[in-house]
C-alpha cells in the first residue's frame, strides 16, 4: 500500500510561489503534497492564493473594465465612435471578476491532478524532524513526514493601528476589490502600486479619489523621471494625490469617515464614504511553526533564506512573499520553480538583478535593472536613450501616444543597465528588455534587433539608438 503520510516534498501554501514549487517538483518524479488554507469571503477554499483570489487577478478584471469604461468616455469620440449615453452595472463587472478568478483558481486545482501533486486543502504547521502537521478544512489532524518541506505561505496587508479595519468603512485591498457600489468619496492610504491601481479603477468608475501619501517623492522606488510623468497623468484622470501626508487617525461620523493626516502644513482631515488602507503587506508565518524547528524569522518577520531559498533549518526551503525581496507573484514563481529543481538535486537559480516591476495603470509602467538614480549613484558612467510614445505610429493610431521609453547602458562595455517604460501596454514591452538583462545584452544588441513595424516596440528600439544619439525617427539630444 502506498504511504499516504511521507512524502519527499511538502509544500505548505498554494499561491503563486507555492503551486510552481509543488508541480515543478512533481515533474521532477518526486512524491509531492501541497497543503493550502485559503478561504474566500463565503468561507469557500481556493487554491491560488493571495494573487488568484484576492490580488493580481482580480485586480486586473476590474482595471480592464474600468478602463474600457473610461476609453469609451474620453477616446471614443476621437475615434468617430459615437456611443450615445453610456452606463455601466457593477453587478456584472464583479460577476465578470469573479468568474475569471473562479476559473484560474480551479485552473491550479486541474493542474495538480495532471502533474500528481497530492492537493490537500486545509492547514500545515512544521514541526521539528521535518514532520508536519496537516488539519484538513473539517478539522481532522493527521502528521506527516517529508524529506523537504518548502514555506510558501504569503503575505497579508498591513494595518495602521491609527486606522483599523472594520472590514465596512475601512477596508483593506482585497475589500476594495469587492465593493458592491462605486462609493461617492474614497480614501486611499499609500500611494504605492496597489493604492494607485485602486484608486484607478474607482476614479474611472465616477468616485471622487483622494490619496494620502506619508512620503515626499511619488513612486520613490521608480525612475524619477517616469515618476514625474506618471504624476502628471495620475493627476489628469482627477486622481487627488497629497504627498508628504501622513495619517495618524479616523474618526467615522454621519457625514462619513473623517481621516485625519499631518502634512507639512500642519494637521489636516478629509471626509470619505469609503478608506482602503494600502500600506504595505507583511509576510505572514502565523501558526505556521512549531516548537524547535531552527527556523528562523528576521526583525521584519521574514523566513530568513540564504540566495537558494534554503531556511536555517535543514532541509526546510522558504519562497515568494514570505522571505525577502519585492512581493511579486512572478518573483515567487521563480523561487518555487528553483526549489521544485534544487530538492530534485538539479542546478538552478534566479536572477534577482531582472526582476520585472509594473504598475498597470493608464499609463502602464513598467521596469527592470537600475533606475536612472540608482545608476547614477554607483558612480559607473552612463548613457541614456529615450524615445516618445507620441513619435509612435502605432501608439498615435492606438489614440495611446503618452508616456516613453528609456534605456539606460554603460558607457564603458554597452551593457544595458535598466529599461523603464510608461505607456501602452508597458508591462508587455518589458519582457524583450528582461530578456535583454538576462541575456546581459548591450545596447547594440537591441539596436541590431530588427522589431515590426508599426509595433509599440519599436520605442525601446528606437531609445536603445537614442543612447548612442543614432534614433531615427525622434530627433537625438
Ligand atoms: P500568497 O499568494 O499570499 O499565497 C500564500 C498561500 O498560503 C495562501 O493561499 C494562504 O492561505 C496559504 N497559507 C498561509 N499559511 C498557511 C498554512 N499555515 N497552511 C496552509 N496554507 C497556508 N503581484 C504581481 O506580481 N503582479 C500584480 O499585478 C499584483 N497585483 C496585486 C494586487 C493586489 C490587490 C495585491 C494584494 C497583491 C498583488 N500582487 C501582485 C502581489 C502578489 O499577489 C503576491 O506577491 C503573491 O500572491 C505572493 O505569492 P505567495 O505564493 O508568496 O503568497
Ligand atoms: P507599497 O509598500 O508599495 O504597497 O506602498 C505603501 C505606501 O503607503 C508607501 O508609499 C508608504 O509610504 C505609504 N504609507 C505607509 N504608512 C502611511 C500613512 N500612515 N499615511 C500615508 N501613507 C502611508
Amino acid at each position: 500500500m502506498t504511504d499516504t503520510t511521507s512524502y519527499d516534498v511538502i509544500v505548505i501554501g498554494a499561491g503563486p510561489a507555492g503551486y510552481p514549487c509543488a508541480i515543478r517538483a512533481a515533474q521532477n518524479k518526486l512524491k509531492v503534497a501541497c497543503i493550502d488554507a485559503w478561504k474566500n469571503y463565503d468561507g469557500s477554499h481556493a487554491y491560488g492564493g493571495t494573487c488568484l483570489n484576492a490580488g493580481c487577478i482580480p485586480s486586473k478584471a476590474l482595471l480592464e473594465s474600468s478602463e474600457l469604461y473610461h476609453r469609451a468616455q474620453s477616446e471614443f469620440g476621437a475615434h468617430g465612435i459615437k456611443v450615445g449615453s453610456l452606463a455601466f452595472d457593477l453587478a456584472t463587472m464583479q460577476k465578470r471578476k469573479a468568474q475569471i478568478v473562479k476559473a484560474s483558481t480551479q485552473g491550479i486545482a486541474g493542474l495538480f491532478k495532471a502533474a500528481g501533486v497530492t492537493a490537500m486543502p486545509g492547514h500545515g504547521r512544521l514541526l521539528s524532524g521535518n514532520r508536519v502537521e496537516y488539519t484538513s478544512l473539517d478539522g481532522k489532524q493527521s502528521q506527516l513526514t517529508a524529506k523537504h518541506v518548502v514555506l510558501a505561505t504569503g503575505s497579508v496587508p498591513m494595518e495602521l493601528k491609527s486606522v483599523p479595519f472594520d472590514g465596512k468603512a475601512v477596508v483593506d485591498s482585497w475589500g476594495a476589490l469587492e465593493f458592491d457600489a462605486v462609493p461617492k468619496r474614497l480614501g486611499v492610504i499609500g500611494a504605492g502600486v496597489i493604492g494607485l491601481e485602486l484608486g484607478s479603477v474607482w476614479r474611472r468608475l465616477g468616485a471622487e479619489v483622494v490619496v494620502l501619501e506619508a512620503m515626499e517623492q511619488f513612486l520613490f522606488m521608480a525612475d524619477q523621471q517616469v515618476a514625474k510623468e506618471a504624476l502628471k497623468h495620475f493627476k489628469k484622470l482627477g486622481l487627488d494625490i497629497r504627498l508628504g501626508a501622513k495619517v495618524g487617525g479616523v474618526k467615522a461620523g454621519k457625514g462619513g469617515v473623517t481621516l485625519e493626516y499631518v502634512d507639512a502644513s500642519g494637521q489636516q482631515t478629509v471626509t470619505v464614504d469609503k478608506v482602503v488602507v494600502a500600506v504595505g503587506r507583511r509576510p505572514f508565518t502565523g501558526e505556521l511553526l512549531g516548537d524547535g524547528t531552527g527556523v528562523e524569522l528576521d526583525e521584519r518577520g521574514f523566513v530568513k533564506v540564504d540566495h537558494e531559498c534554503r531556511t536555517t533549518a535543514a532541509n526546510v526551503w522558504a519562497v515568494g512573499d514570505v522571505v525577502r525581496g519585492p512581493m511579486l507573484a512572478h518573483k515567487g514563481k521563480e523561487e518555487g520553480v528553483m526549489v521544485g529543481d534544487l530538492v530534485a538535486g538539479l542546478v538552478s537559480e534566479v536572477n534577482y538583478k531582472a526582476v520585472p516591476s509594473v504598475i498597470y495603470t493608464a499609463p502602464e509602467i513598467a521596469w527592470v535593472g537600475l533606475t536612472e538614480e540608482e545608476a547614477r549613484k554607483t558612480g559607473r558612467p552612463y548613457k541614456v536613450g529615450s524615445f516618445p510614445f507620441l513619435a509612435s505610429g502605432r501608439a498615435r493610431a492606438m489614440e495611446a501616444p503618452a508616456g516613453f521609453a528609456k534605456v539606460i547602458s554603460a558607457s564603458d562595455d554597452d551593457e544595458i543597465l535598466g529599461v523603464h517604460i510608461i505607456g501602452p501596454m508597458a508591462g508587455e514591452l518589458i519582457a524583450e528588455a528582461v530578456l535583454a538583462l538576462e541575456y546581459s545584452a548591450s545596447t547594440e544588441d537591441l539596436q541590431r534587433t530588427m522589431h515590426a513595424h508599426p509595433t509599440l516596440s519599436e520605442a525601446l528600439h528606437e531609445a536603445a539608438l537614442g543612447a548612442d544619439k543614432r534614433a531615427i525617427d525622434f530627433p537625438n539630444r
